[in-house]
């Protein structure tokens, strides 16, 4: 429809036309509007070129800070929209290197605030989603909020501040320095792609009605995932955390992905559960659990713990460390949320198997791994027909090709966007 999107084109112009007023300031323009689940808003910071870095911080129920770092940034020319519940105010302060956005809300309001760039990757989007006390509470406990004019403030040399002041403002003022840029979706490469078969040595992991240990189909089907990639990506490099029967720490197969400078990092395993009735996929990438369900798949698959030694024992995460993160590692969340929707995309249309959805979990295993990384359930192996697919050779071969077909289109997604 080339007529509609000329018509777009020259709107967008007209809109970019008159925001352009503020000449050369990166930051043309903010503008908001309510995500359509109606779950909460997206504001957009509509930029001429990427944010070298950005940083967000909840210091408050009713107080988002957003520092976005990229020289040339004029606050002063940016109009700020008008704003509906739950939003109730927004200022922009020049900090040094950058701009500093506080975005007010109505008292009484609870809602999670991520930002990520845009898939066009200049803009920034601040997205909140709602919450409740509870999280926003843990969430929120000993932090402060950002005072923008102090960071403008010549600081007085340390040796004219007594230890205790020191202490308190580096804290302050610590989280809006610029860290690295983030790994945005569309500027990451796909070169090393490591697999983790679950389980494995004293460790079987859940076992079948006949007989079926999960760490041996876990192997199987990762011993196949590999062969596919490494056939049919020549480029990439595949790294397996076992590619035998062995014992191996949760901790640990982070560690080898690390180590190996992983791009992503995919942890095959088994469901179960005690009833022979429930069948079917599930696909889980890092977050705070939000259903009961999500929960006990952590709780088996963290289990693990018990059989490590106790000097070097992991621990379960803590809902505190599970919000963090979330905030923290957008962009691995962002990347690995999109490669899980591909892989269930795969498993219902290619491989015919009953999805059971995308969700967030807690696992330790995938905490370790300093990348994307993700958690595929490929079935029930306490369902007797779910047990006999995931034995068979054809089983095995159908849902690893799945994965495959699922990471060969993130890849060239990642890289071509
Ligand atoms: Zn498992």
């Amino acid at each position: 429809m080339p007529h509609v999107r000329f018509l777009l084109f020259l709107f967008l112009s007209v809109l970019i036309g008159q925001e352009t007023v503020a000449q050369s300031s990166p930051l043309t323009g903010v503008s908001v509007v309510r995500r359509s689940d109606g779950l909460g808003h997206v504001i957009r910071f509509r930029m001429t070129s990427p944010a070298d870095s950005f940083r967000i911080i909840q210091p408050s129920a009713d107080l988002i800070q957003v520092a976005i770092y990229k020289a040339g940034i004029r606050p002063e020319s940016i109009r700020i929209p008008a704003l509906q519940a739950p939003l109730a105010g927004m200022r922009l302060h020049a900090i040094p290197g950058g701009v500093g956005v506080d975005i007010r809300l109505t008292p009484q309001s609870y809602y999670i605030a991520r930002a990520y760039p845009d898939a066009n990757r200049r803009d920034l989007l601040v997205g909140t989603t709602e919450s409740n006390a509870r999280e926003i509470g843990i969430l929120t406990q000993g932090m402060n909020a950002v005072d923008w004019a102090e960071i403008n403030r010549p600081r007085p040399a340390p040796e004219t501040v007594p230890d205790t002041t020191r202490a308190e403002a580096a804290d302050t003022l610590a989280l809006p320095l610029p860290p690295a840029p983030p790994t945005t979706l569309g500027g990451a490469r796909l070169r090393t792609i490591v697999i983790d078969a679950g389980h494995g040595g004293r460790d079987t992991g859940a076992r079948g009605r006949r007989g079926t240990l999960e760490k041996d189909v876990n192997l199987s089907v990762s011993l196949k995932l590999a062969a596919l990639l490494r056939e049919n990506l020549p480029g990439v490099n595949v790294v397996l955390t076992r590619s035998d029967d062995r014992f191996i720490e949760l901790a640990e197969r982070g560690s080898i992905a690390n180590r190996a400078r992983g791009d992503l990092f995919i942890s095959i395993h088994c469901n179960s559960h005690r009833t022979s009735q429930p069948f079917g996929t599930e696909v889980y990438f890092l977050g705070l659990h939000r259903s009961d369900d999500a929960f006990e798949v952590m709780k088996k698959e963290n289990s693990v713990i018990a059989l490590e030694d106790p000097s070097t024992r992991s621990r379960e995460l803590t809902d505190e460390e599970l919000i963090l993160y979330e905030l923290t590692n957008t962009a691995y969340i962002s990347n690995s949320q999109y490669l899980a929707g591909l892989i269930d995309v795969q498993f219902t249309e290619r491989a015919r198997r009953k999805s059971r959805g995308v969700k967030q979990a807690g696992f330790v295993v995938l905490y370790h791994a300093s990348m994307p990384a993700l958690l595929v359930e490929l079935g029930f192996i306490s369902n007797p027909n779910e047990e006999a697919f995931l034995r068979s050779d054809d089983g095995q071969d159908v849902l690893a090709s799945a994965i495959f077909r699922a990471v060969r289109e993130y890849k060239s997604r990642v890289e071509h966007e």
